[in-house]
C-alpha cells in the first residue's frame, strides 16, 4: 500500500478532503490532535474498526475512543448520562478530556473491546475537528503507534510505525500537549479518573470534588486483577531501551542515578539520563537529555524523547521522578508504565 502524506499547513483542503473521503469509504486515516496523533476509522464501519486493531497489533479487549465534533452526538450513542458528566463536558470540551459512559448500543461493542460502555471525546485541535465534520462520521481512534510503543506526537513518528500500512497520514505539526487524553468514568456513583492527562485531577475536582482516582494510575495491576480501564493492563509507552525511574529526595536521587549510570557503563552498555533542564548541570560530563523547563514542556517532549532513545541506540534511560500532582500525575503515570514499574525510591 502506498501511504498518501499531506502537510495540512500547505495542503489544508486537499489533505482534509482526502482524509474525510478515506474515513467515509472505510479506510484508516492518521490525524493530528492536541493530545497525540490518532489512527481513525468510521465508528459505524465494523470492518474498518477491526482494521485498527490489526494494523496496530492491539489486543482486541483494549477499547477505542469515539471522537466527535458535536455535543448532540453524546446522546445518540450513550445513555444514563449523569449531570456530573454534563458539567465536566461543558467545562472541558472541546479538549483533552474523555468520558466513559454507558453505551446505548448504537455503536458496536467491538469499539469498546467488548464492554457495554463507551469512551467519548471532543478534541479541540482544529484539524481533527474539521476531519470529523468533513467525513460526516464519528471517528473511533486509539493513539497512532504500534501497540506497546510510545505514542506518536508528530507525523514523522507515525510514518516510522505506519508508512505503507495506512493509506492517509495527515501532518498537523507537533501535538500541543503530547500525552493522551484524561479518561474519566461516569458509570458509577462518582466520577473516577482512569487515566490522567492534560485535564488534571485538580481541574476535575474543581468541578466535581467527589472525583476519585483509580488505583491503576500509579500502581501496577496484579496479574488476574480486573482493571477499570483495560488499557491499564498492558505494557505501554515502551521504547526498546530499558527504563528506570528514580524518585525521592533530590540529593539521593542524584547519587542513585549516578551510581546506576556508572554501573551500566561498566557493563559496556549505553545509559542516558532524562531530567528537567534546571537539574542537567548535576550530571555534567555524563550523557544527559533535558526534558524541558517545566511539566508542560516535559509532557510535550516525553514520547518523542523515548523514541529518540531508540534511534540513538540507548540501552538504559534513567528518569528523575517528577512531582505526582498537577500534570506531574500524567507524566508519572506514563514513565512508570514505560519503566514497567521499575521505580527506585532513593
Ligand atoms: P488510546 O487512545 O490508545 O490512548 O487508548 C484508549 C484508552 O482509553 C484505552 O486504553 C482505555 O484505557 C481507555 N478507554 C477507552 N474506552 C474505555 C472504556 N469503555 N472503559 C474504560 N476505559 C476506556
Ligand atoms: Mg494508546
Amino acid at each position: 500500500m502506498i501511504t498518501r502524506y499531506y502537510d495540512l499547513k500547505t495542503q489544508y483542503n486537499e489533505g482534509l478532503n482526502a482524509g474525510a473521503e478515506a474515513i467515509a469509504s472505510g479506510q484508516l486515516v492518521i490525524f493530528p490532535t492536541e493530545t497525540v496523533y490518532g489512527i481513525g476509522a468510521d465508528s459505524e464501519n465494523l470492518e474498518a474498526v477491526r482494521n485498527i486493531y490489526i494494523v496496530k497489533g492491539r489486543p482486541s479487549n483494549n477499547p477505542l475512543i469515539v471522537h466527535i465534533a458535536d455535543f448532540s452526538d453524546v446522546d445518540r450513542i450513550a445513555m444514563d448520562i449523569p449531570d456530573k458528566a454534563r458539567k465536566m463536558m461543558d467545562a472541558f470540551w472541546p479538549g483533552p478530556f474523555t468520558i466513559v459512559l454507558k453505551s446505548r448500543g448504537v455503536l458496536s461493542r467491538e469499539i469498546a473491546g467488548g464492554l457495554d460502555t463507551l469512551a467519548i471525546r471532543m478534541p479541540s485541535n482544529e484539524y481533527a475537528r474539521e476531519l470529523i465534520k468533513r467525513s460526516g462520521k464519528m471517528i473511533v481512534a486509539p493513539s497512532a503507534n504500534i501497540s506497546g510503543r510510545p505514542s506518536a506526537t508528530s507525523a514523522r513518528v507515525c510514518m516510522e510505525d505506519f508508512e505503507g500500512k495506512v493509506p492517509v497520514i495527515l501532518d498537523g505539526g507537533e501535538s500541543r500537549i503530547g500525552l493522551e487524553s484524561t479518561v474519566c468514568s461516569f458509570t458509577g456513583e462518582h466520577p473516577v479518573l482512569l487515566r490522567p492527562g492534560g485535564i488534571t485531577l485538580e481541574m476535575l475536582r474543581s468541578i466535581e470534588p467527589s472525583t476519585s482516582v483509580s488505583r491503576a494510575v500509579l500502581t501496577q495491576i496484579a496479574p488476574g486483577e480486573r482493571p477499570e480501564s483495560p488499557g491499564m493492563l498492558y505494557k505501554h509507552y515502551s521504547p526498546r531501551a530499558a527504563v528506570k525511574v528514580v524518585r525521592g529526595e533530590e540529593d539521593k536521587v542524584e547519587n542513585k542515578i549516578k551510581s546506576l549510570y556508572h554501573e551500566e557503563l561498566g557493563k559496556g552498555f549505553r545509559p542516558v539520563i532524562y531530567c528537567p533542564s534546571f537539574n542537567a548541570s548535576r550530571y555534567e560530563g555524563l550523557s544527559v537529555r533535558e526534558t524541558g523547563e517545566d511539566l508542560n514542556e516535559t509532557a510535550h517532549n516525553l514520547f518523542e524523547m523515548l523514541r529518540e532513545a531508540d534511534r540513538e541506540g540507548v540501552d538504559l534511560v534513567l528518569f528523575e521522578g517528577v512531582r505526582e500532582d498537577g500534570l506531574g500525575l500524567a507524566i508519572s503515570n506514563r514513565i512508570f508504565r514505560a519503566a514497567g514499574f521499575d521505580i527506585i525510591d532513593a
